[in-house]
């Protein structure tokens, strides 16, 4: 299936947490899941009331869940997690560690943008530097010693703006080097589960491919 292009509130009520893809909106807008926090459609409420759920139906919310934090579409997810699965470790770290060092998250926790989304949007518009060359496939994976910049026209973004100076940005990450004012950041080291802070059961994903 492709992604998702709908409206994205839809999707954090269906998981039934804030997933905070409208990035600063989330904060200043009226988030719909504290008005309504049960799935969206005719059947949501029902849902809601019947409070069983089976072990299958965990493992789909969790992979769903990281999955539309991501924004990324089915076949790409099973991608990584068949790649993840071959190295070494454990495979639900290597899936999250993977999806982390996607070049439109990485704008994201520099705070180049404040939602994966928009991320992407920069990342597709071309206004992004990989080492000094133009990378415009946002699910580049980007390195260890990496130098990840807005080009020189592009650093005064309007969403970049907003971005930066937002007082609800997240923190700045232990495994990324930032330098606001010139708009450029180095990647450091690879990040580790500790570094990623999500609070998803990785595990029920791992559970979910296996069968
Ligand atoms: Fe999710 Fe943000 Fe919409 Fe709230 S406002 S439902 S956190 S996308």
């Amino acid at each position: 299936m492709a992604r998702y292009t709908g409206p994205v509130c839809k999707l954090c009520r269906r998981e039934g947490q804030k997933l905070f893809l409208k990035g600063t909106k989330c904060y200043t807008e009226k988030c719909p899941i504290e008005r309504r926090n049960y799935a969206p459609g005719q059947h949501g409420l029902t849902q809601v009331r019947r409070r069983k759920t089976s072990e299958y139906a965990q493992q789909l919310r969790e992979k769903q869940k990281v999955k539309r934090i991501y924004g990324v579409s089915e076949k790409y997810f099973r991608t990584m997690f068949v790649r993840a699965a071959k190295q070494a470790g454990v495979t639900g770290e290597n899936l999250l560690i993977g999806l982390e060092l996607r070049l439109d998250n990485v704008l994201y926790r520099m705070n180049f943008a404040s939602s994966r989304k928009q991320a992407r949007q920069i990342v597709r518009h071309r206004h992004v530097l990989v080492n000094g060359e133009r990378v415009d496939i946002p699910s580049y994976q980007v390195s260890p010693g990496d130098e990840v910049r807005l080009h020189e026209g592009s650093k005064d973004l309007l969403p970049v703006q907003v971005s930066l100076e937002s007082k609800t940005r997240p923190s700045a990450v232990r495994w990324l080097a930032v330098d606001e004012g010139t708009r450029a950041g180095r990647m450091l080291e690879r990040p580790t589960r500790a570094d990623i802070p999500l609070a998803v059961q990785e595990q029920l994903i791992v559970e979910l491919y296996s069968k």
